[in-house]
């Protein structure tokens, strides 16, 4: 995928982060725990190396839910707005990036 710098948000834009250097992979997943958590049919998710991705603003409200009895997932989430945010894996070689927190917030959205 694409070379740069990405960025991305929550809702609230009290946490933001960039990805620098290659987009992983990007990947659909329909588990049941991506669907429980997003609320949607699936999660769509890219893996960056942790080495290519930073928090620019508001890590501490960076909140983070590790299921239990999970061997990777874990969920992570701003503490004010709830938007999905980026996780590290467990074996702290990936980072999980839900594809759709890329990007600015768009002022035109009618919702
Ligand atoms: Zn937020
Ligand atoms: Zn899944």
């Amino acid at each position: 995928m694409s070379e740069g710098v990405v960025t991305g948000s929550c809702l609230c834009r009290r946490v933001t982060y960039a990805i620098s250097g290659n987009l992983g992979v990007f990947q659909y997943c329909h588990c049941s725990r991506c669907r429980k958590f997003t609320g949607s049919a699936f999660a769509a998710n890219l893996f960056v190396s942790p080495s290519d991705f930073a928090w620019l603003t508001g890590e501490s409200s960076v909140g983070r839910y590790v299921l239990e009895g999970a061997r990777h997932f874990a969920t992570s989430f701003c503490t004010n707005c709830g938007s999905s945010l980026p996780w590290l894996a467990r074996s702290g070689r990936t980072v999980v990036v839900p594809a759709g927190s890329r990007g600015a917030l768009e002022p035109s959205n009618p919702l």
